[in-house]
């Protein structure tokens, strides 16, 4: 049965239509799912009892079930979640100064098999739907609803390859931008590929104002070869042509991220070939402390050392940020949770 979280604003009036209602009824039933936070149709007061029967008939709506919830010093949360189908998954929350980010998991497990992410240790499952998607959002903003806050920001960087699972991500996107609902901005919202280059030239030619964040870790082939097997289908020269091609079609902010690997990638060779790379673009580097994963053996680079390539970096001109971690007290690195909660479960 499908999910009434699954339709986007547009698709909710064109379901309503076909039922022979009022296209008002569209909007309605989209207030009560995401400015009214109903948790059954029920309680659609506005609609008469023989819709809310049909409507219950037809689709889903019941909650994610919460398997467990961590809370961080820094105030960061983070969920465990599980799905109709039994599969599990990660959704994390972070506070800034300037707002409440959630980090949106895309899919069960991951196929992409970055060498040093805790994502990839459980392969692909299936694609997210778009509803799983946004309700992973509404379960976050029921609870911020408490302290009388709001989702302001996401940010598609859980588990999962989001351009691997194209058009639901861009779904998902949709319904929770739309003004008539959860209302987060467009320009708030960052969708993150470790370098799927027909899902950047397609992203390219959308009419969109998300922002794109490119996952690229190595600043040449040889080394991302190693550690981001996606580079030996899509080596950087072609990544960088895409790119090319999507600032020339889009104005919207881009950004590089790179996780600091001690001994790997944080050498001056590589801030060198960085800078190179980034040179005549309008893109941000983001640096990034990397969570330890057990299992993969990279070190984290030290404070000091994470200062230095900042610093060789800003010297070459390159424009960048030192990024802070979040809940280092709670398994907050992607896929963490569930890669332990699996393992439990196993055992
Ligand atoms: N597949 C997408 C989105 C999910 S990964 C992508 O690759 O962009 C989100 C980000 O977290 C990526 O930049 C990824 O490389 C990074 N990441 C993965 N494991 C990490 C770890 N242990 N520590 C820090 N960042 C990590």
């Amino acid at each position: 049965m499908k999910s009434i979280y699954d339709l986007n604003y547009e698709q909710m009036e064109q379901m309503v239509l076909d039922r022979g209602w009022k296209k008002y009824r569209g909007n309605q039933i989209f207030q009560w799912l995401y400015r009214k936070r109903a948790l059954h149709f029920d309680e659609m007061s506005d609609l008469s009892l023989q819709m809310k029967e049909e409507l219950q008939k037809e689709f889903r709506m019941e909650p994610l079930k919460i398997l467990s919830r961590q809370i961080s010093n820094d105030g960061t949360r983070k969920y465990l979640f599980e799905l109709a189908d039994g599969s599990s998954i990660e959704t994390v929350l972070m506070v800034y100064n300037y707002g409440n980010c959630v980090c949106v998991t895309s899919q069960v497990g991951c196929n992409m098999g970055c060498k040093f992410c805790a994502s990839g240790l459980l392969k692909k499952q299936r694609d997210l739907t778009s509803g799983e998607m946004v309700q992973q959002i509404l379960e976050v903003q029921k609870d911020l609803d408490e302290s009388g806050q709001r989702v302001s920001h996401i940010v598609v960087m859980g588990t999962g390859e989001p351009f691997d699972n194209y058009d639901n991500v861009l779904n998902f996107c949709k319904t929770v931008n739309h003004d008539r609902g959860l209302a987060i901005g467009a320009r708030h919202i960052t969708i993150s590929t470790c370098g799927l280059v027909d899902g950047i030239r397609r992203f390219a030619d959308e009419q969109v104002q998300y922002n794109l964040a490119i996952s690229l870790h190595a600043p040449n082939d040889v080394l991302r070869n190693e550690i981001m097997p996606v580079n030996r289908a899509y080596p950087i020269s072609e990544l960088m042509d895409a790119l090319r091609y999507y600032t020339s079609k889009n104005n919207r902010r881009l950004s590089f991220e790179y996780i600091l690997l001690k001994g790997k990638n944080d050498s001056e060779e590589c801030a060198r070939q960085l800078a190179e790379l980034t040179r005549g673009f309008d893109v941000f580097i983001n640096l990034i402390p990397y969570n330890q994963v057990d299992e993969h053996g990279f070190v984290t680079v030290d404070d000091k050392g994470a200062m230095r390539f900042y610093d060789r970096l800003m010297k070459l001109n390159a424009r960048c940020t030192l990024r802070q971690k979040h809940g280092v007290d709670i398994d907050a690195a992607c896929g963490q949770l569930r890669a332990k909660y699996e393992r439990g479960k196993s055992n």
